[in-house]
């Protein structure tokens, strides 16, 4: 433990806390925790792989959002060796809607590793867990502790939260990385970590939330040195506002007369890659129509739907409006990215959630 450390913490006997914390967060995490769907049996063969999967999930998207998914997944592919025969196409196709569909991409390269160079078994080792396709620091460390119930330490955002208000660490979270990873180390029992990484995440979920900490609820209030200063709706100190950029776009709905719509198979490498949409134009910030309606797929008499649609990422607000057309036939369009696909048959695409959105608008879906 740095001086420095020691001073800012010098409320607490940093021994004592270490002891009192871990094992009354344990307490009550036995009693009041989720039933979540991965936190079944911890004797099933399988519990270490649906700890892999719903970790895969988990980043960036919260836990009610991933349920179903998690649930869905787990019955099409209920062990590593089955995930492994998956396509990519199949994944994507579950993961439409989740987002970041990278993650998918990376679960079904980890998968296939295992299967072959682990022998389907998922390894505990950090530096092999490390080696593997979308496993970084946190989710090697979650994987360890709650799969195998290693000592590894996970920090996520919930954890850091705790840690930065018990401590009461001034600024921003992103300002005190380093004493938040030392006191988490430090805190992290020898024993019984699969409970613990657990319980210190959930009461970060449940009790210290960002905005509406239940503080009297709390099984470490008393020790809390936010709580005692009267700093806990001060700490973490808020991040800046991201600064998103408004684009707007075209979509494209063509229909012929025997039910097919056009779909293309999105190029871009960062965002969305392989997934299916209706053809598109450019994502651009000005107010010109012209240019993006001269993007259309083919020569026709393109017409205005009415409705537009907001779509949110991360980074960028996305105004769509969409144009459409009726066709009496399949227009060959010189792109193997292109496809007219019978609506009976969309379902076997993975689609974007923007075009779902459309087809559903226009009651094709
Ligand atoms: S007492 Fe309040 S601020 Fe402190 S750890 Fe508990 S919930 Fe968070």
């Amino acid at each position: 433990m740095s001086t420095n450390l020691k001073f800012k913490s010098s409320y607490h006997d940093l021994e004592q806390s270490k002891l009192f914390f871990s094992k009354e967060l344990k307490k009550w995490y036995l009693k009041n925790f989720r039933r979540l769907p991965w936190r079944g049996n911890k004797k099933d063969p399988n519990y270490p792989y649906k700890i892999l999967v719903s970790e895969f999930m988990l980043q960036q998207t919260g836990v009610k959002t991933v349920i179903p998914y998690f649930e869905n997944f787990i019955a099409k592919w209920p062990d590593i060796s089955s995930l492994a025969k998956a396509s990519e196409n199949e994944i994507l196709k579950y993961w439409q809607g989740l987002g970041y569909y990278s993650r998918g991409r990376n679960l079904l390269k980890t998968a296939q590793i295992i299967n072959i160079d682990y022998n389907g078994i998922i390894p505990s080792n950090l530096d092999d867990l490390l080696s593997l396709p979308g496993i970084g620091e946190y989710a090697s460390a979650a994987i360890r502790s709650i799969a195998f119930d290693k000592k590894a330490t996970v920090i996520d955002g919930n954890v850091k939260r705790v840690i930065a208000r018990f401590f009461a660490l001034n600024g921003k979270l992103k300002d005190n990385e380093k004493d938040i990873s030392s006191l988490a180390k430090y805190l992290t029992p020898n024993k019984g970590n699969a409970n613990y990484s657990q319980a210190i995440m959930e009461l970060g979920a449940l009790i210290c939330r960002p905005k509406q900490s239940n503080c009297s609820d709390c099984v470490v209030s008393h020790n809390c040195l936010s709580l005692k200063k009267g700093l806990v709706s001060k700490i973490p100190e808020a991040k800046n506002q991201i600064n998103k950029k408004n684009l707007r776009c075209v979509s494209f709905l063509a229909i012929n007369k025997s039910n097919s719509v056009l779909i293309t198979k999105r190029k871009n490498e960062n965002l969305l890659k392989d997934m299916w949409q209706l053809p598109s134009s450019d994502w651009i910030n000005q107010d010109n129509n012209n240019k993006l309606l001269s993007q259309a797929p083919f020569k026709a008499k393109w017409s205005e739907q009415g409705r537009k649609i907001n779509y949110k990422f991360s980074h960028i607000n996305l105004l769509n409006e969409t144009y459409i057309t009726n066709v009496s036939s399949k227009i060959n369009i010189r792109d193997e990215d292109f496809k007219w696909v019978d609506l009976k048959s969309l379902h076997e695409y993975p689609l974007v959630t923007l075009t779902k959105k459309i087809l559903i608008d226009n009651n094709l879906i």
